[in-house]
């Protein structure tokens, strides 16, 4: 058993109350590699903003849990050296799907886990989600449930279509399971296809794709009946167009890969959004980077010349979000 504490982490607990007082929302950065943790920790250091480091099932698999904790706690370690004296860094599990991962990842240094029961029939979900907080509560460590269904595509998290949370079945769920945070859907997708160009319109001025918007009226729902509740919104991410741009003209092929746009982003950080899950964007700005060095330079070899102005691009892309989209920055001295 190891604790988050002895790793330096912290919960969510504390982080969401500010958050919604304060209007602003924490990024939720999922990350695979020391190339996105060093990227997301320079960040949230020079922009003094806290941070939720995210892990789903997959990549925990894909780095190893071992490797994980102890990645967790050089963050921390790295961010005192970068001079943020109190770093407020959590370490977050993504989509569990079962009370053994979240367990497993409670017992191996997580300070947040979040179980997803929303594809279950709704008492099923309940009894998982309060099994999981049973089992995190007494280590402190915090716990995300989510109700309604998202469409899209991340690890083996798949649905076609969306359902909204039904804001009359709120109350009852976070009362019975006991969850600190709900994630919500709204409208906002998983991957880096969010909506088919036939959902959207055209933008006159750009000539690009609007996609439908989020479904605030459900949001505010939500609000009325949970005043003063952490909202979560996953599958927000808003698809850079000039990432986009820069993948194609470089050998890639995306066609018609849309987001959300960021102004709505930053309207429901304003209002009970207090975690914001961003995960493509950063996967689009390192294959930018990665494909542009290797066209421009096709003999060469050396990763760093590769994965070092990727790491740039996902930071330039990290503080954009922290500062223009989310509100985070310097809410954590
Ligand atoms: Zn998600």
């Amino acid at each position: 058993m190891v604790s988050y504490k002895d790793l330096g982490l912290v919960n969510t607990r504390d982080m969401f109350a500010k958050a919604i007082k304060g209007g602003y929302a924490i990024p939720a950065f999922n990350f695979n590699n020391m190339e996105q943790l060093q990227a997301i920790v320079q960040a949230a250091a020079e922009t003094k903003s806290p941070v939720i480091l995210q892990v789903s099932k997959g990549a925990r698999q894909y780095a190893n849990a071992t490797l994980l904790r102890y990645m967790a706690e050089g963050a921390v370690e790295y961010a005192k050296e970068l001079g943020w004296e109190h770093p407020q860094i959590v370490l977050h599990l993504d989509h569990g799907d079962s009370f053994e991962l979240c367990k497993s990842c409670v017992d191996m240094g997580f300070s947040s886990v979040m179980i997803d029961g929303s594809h279950l029939p709704y008492d099923e979900n309940v009894a998982l989600t309060r099994k999981v907080v049973d089992y995190a509560h007494k280590y402190d460590v915090t716990v995300e449930g989510e109700l309604g269904v998202l469409a899209g595509v991340e690890d083996d998290v798949k649905a076609e279509h969306h359902t909204y949370t039904r804001p009359e079945e709120v109350v009852d769920f976070v009362t019975k399971t006991g969850c600190d945070s709900l994630a919500i859907s709204i409208g906002t997708s998983h991957g880096a296809y969010k909506f088919k160009p036939e959902q959207c319109h055209v933008d006159p001025a750009t000539g690009r794709l609007v996609p439908p918007p989020l479904a605030f009226d459900v949001l505010e729902g939500v609000m009325k009946e949970l005043p003063g509740f952490p909202i979560v919104l996953h599958g927000s991410s808003s698809v850079p167009q000039e990432e986009v741009d820069t993948i194609n003209k470089y050998g890639g092929k995306l066609e018609a890969a849309i987001g959300i746009p960021e102004d709505e982003l930053r309207k429901a950080a304003s209002m009970a959004v207090c975690k914001i899950n961003i995960d493509s964007d950063s996967r689009l700005a390192m294959t930018a980077a990665v494909r542009k060095v290797l066209a421009e330079h096709p003999g060469e070899f050396d990763p760093r010349k590769y994965l070092g102005p990727a790491r740039d691009n996902m930071k330039k892309l990290y503080i954009h979000k922290i500062v223009n989209v989310l509100g985070s920055n310097g809410k954590a001295e």
